[in-house]
């Protein structure tokens, strides 16, 4: 029997793979309720679509174990133990278990009120808080903490982003994409402090303020940390698989036991773990062939993200920093603004902001890694943008 533990992306996609493949498979998740698209959380959040629609069929030949975690690996008997004392036994044992959230170890973090941002519990949370003008405050300015701001806002709540750092998703933007996202998003109610050290959260039971280093309070009904993410690699340390960061995986998925695999944000492949829905999904494909008998290789690629807060297109993929790289700008300070990295005469990064359409095309120019020779000169104007200017 194949045996996946977490019905996350990338754990639902490798048991369908593998029962589309006419092999038996078992999902084991601990969330309750049928597997759910983690990746529309915002939409639902922010009222665009409804909690049906994020979830996701399985096929019928999975047998699916939602609301069990499973508690124990035993590799010599090749068993599994499951948190209401059953114990199942595999042939291949998937490990899909995903990240948890980072909590800040700060005064009141435990409070009524402090969320994660990671599943549809948490969302159903944040829901239930909140209230119409009442204030929250979002600590983290990355991607997810300000998908988190834009749904709350649109559920007419006053929200504060604290970050960290001196601009908003310093792993996706430079600092003129930021400041025009922090423009946009002030313009949508939401205020932003950057160079923000919380310390504490003051309430007695319930959240009330949230306290900065600097001596400012301000006031929250509801917190939301979304300030990282730390694969669940616990299971697998305890049954004496190789870890470091995450599980380590061979290019087959393969952890230090051929007998089981490891997919997702848990895994870390090649020094690296993966934070997005499209790498996790290549490697449960990669798993399912693996585990069903045949040969198949992972193969990492650039990563790219897509963000739309509260209307505003981002768009960014592979390298953001300078170092050693040459950057082409485009910059209507009305419009659109794009930073494109080259090495070598081959494009490594590319920041779109304001007009993302061209995204795909630059994704990929940046796979093919090939030398850009004449297209060099009109590289910022990618097809799609040079279409809408001729057009105008
Ligand atoms: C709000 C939000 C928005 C996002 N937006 C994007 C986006 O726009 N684009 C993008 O690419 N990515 C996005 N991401 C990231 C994306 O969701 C993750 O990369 C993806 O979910 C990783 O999938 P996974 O299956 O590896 O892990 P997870 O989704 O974490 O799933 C792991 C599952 O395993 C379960 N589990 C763990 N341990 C056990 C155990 N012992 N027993 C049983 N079950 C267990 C967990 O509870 C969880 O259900 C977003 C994430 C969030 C939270």
């Amino acid at each position: 029997m194949n045996i996946v533990i977490g019905a996350g992306p990338a754990g639902t996609r490798c048991a369908t793979r593998i029962a589309e493949a006419g092999h038996p498979v078992t999902l084991i998740g601990d969330e309750p309720g049928q597997p759910y698209d983690r990746v529309a959380l915002s939409r639902y959040l922010a009222r665009e679509v409804s909690q049906q629609d994020l979830i996701s069929d399985l096929p019928a030949t999975v047998t699916h174990r939602p609301g069990r975690a499973v508690t124990a690996i035993h590799r010599d008997t090749r068993t599994i133990t499951l948190d209401d004392g059953a114990t199942l036994a595999y042939t291949r044992l998937i490990l899909a278990t995903g990240s948890t959230p980072i909590r800040l170890p700060m005064p009141g973090a435990t409070l009524q009120g402090v969320l994660a941002y990671r599943t549809m519990a948490d969302v159903d949370a944040m829901i239930a808080a909140a209230r119409p003008d009442a204030p929250a405050v979002v600590i983290g300015g990355g991607l997810l903490g300000l998908e988190a701001a834009a749904g709350l806002a649109a559920r007419g709540m006053r929200v504060t982003v604290l970050h960290a750092v001196d601009r908003l998703m310093e792993r996706q933007l430079d600092h003129t994409a930021a400041a025009r996202l922090a423009r946009h998003l002030a313009a949508k109610g939401i205020t932003l402090i950057t160079d923000a050290r919380s310390v504490a959260i003051e309430g007695d039971t319930n959240a009330q303020a949230v306290r900065l280093a600097d001596g400012q309070i301000l006031p929250a009904d509801l917190v939301v940390m979304a300030v990282g993410i730390r694969p669940r690699i616990d299971l697998a340390r305890e049954a004496g698989l190789a870890t470091a960061r995450g599980i380590q995986v061979d290019a087959a998925m393969r952890t230090s036991d051929p007998a089981i695999l490891a997919i997702g944000e848990c895994a870390e492949h090649d020094g690296a773990c993966v934070g997005l829905v499209a790498p996790a999904f290549v490697q449960a494909d990669v798993a399912a062939r693996t585990a069903c008998g045949h040969p198949a290789c992972y193969t990492p690629s650039a990563d790219s993200a897509a963000l739309k807060v509260a209307g505003a297109p981002v768009w960014s993929a592979g390298e953001v920093e300078q170092t050693d790289t040459q950057p082409l700008i485009l910059d209507d300070p009305d419009g659109a603004y794009r930073r494109l990295l080259l090495r070598d005469d081959r494009l490594v990064g590319a920041l779109l902001y304001g007009a993302t359409e061209d995204a795909a095309w630059y994704m990929r120019l940046i796979r093919d890694a090939a030398p850009l020779g004449a297209l060099r000169a009109t590289l910022p104007f990618g097809p799609a943008y040079t279409h809408a200017e001729a057009a105008e």
